[in-house]
């Protein structure tokens, strides 16, 4: 049984981000319909339902990871905030900044007062309060 499922996978996408990330959209959808009871609701979740099987069972690879690839571009301002965040909670000694010009995450030591950042990438300087 094991082996047949692997055999029929072969070759097929399978699951990434875009397809689980639409899963609990389209979990959320669900529950909130639970107490809505909207036809429309219910039709659009059961859309994108659809759509996530078909991506995962799709063998045009690379068409799939391009979508996946796109998706994590667009939702990459969300996910480098909660990183940020995440990273300044577990780390009290140091201060997390974004370099203004590239982005680049720098780190630190808190309590030196106004100081001149040189970013590590672009070279970029900035004044920063630690
Ligand atoms: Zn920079």
């Amino acid at each position: 049984m094991k082996e047949k499922f692997i055999r029929f996978m072969q070759g097929r996408y399978g699951v990434d981000n875009l397809n689980t990330h639409a899963l609990w959209f389209v979990i959320i959808l669900l529950v909130i319909n639970i107490f809505l009871q909207n036809t429309f609701i219910s039709i659009f979740s059961y859309v994108i339902w659809f759509i996530v099987i078909y991506r995962t069972f799709s063998r045009q690879v690379y068409k799939r990871y391009v979508e996946n690839e796109k998706y994590l571009k667009m939702i990459q301002p969300i996910t480098q905030f909660f990183h940020l965040h995440k990273k300044r909670m577990s780390d009290r000694s140091h201060k997390y900044f974004r370099c203004p010009q590239c982005k680049q995450m720098v780190r630190l030591p808190k309590g030196k007062g106004k100081i001149i950042v040189t970013c590590p990438k672009c070279q970029n300087k900035f004044e920063k309060r630690t």
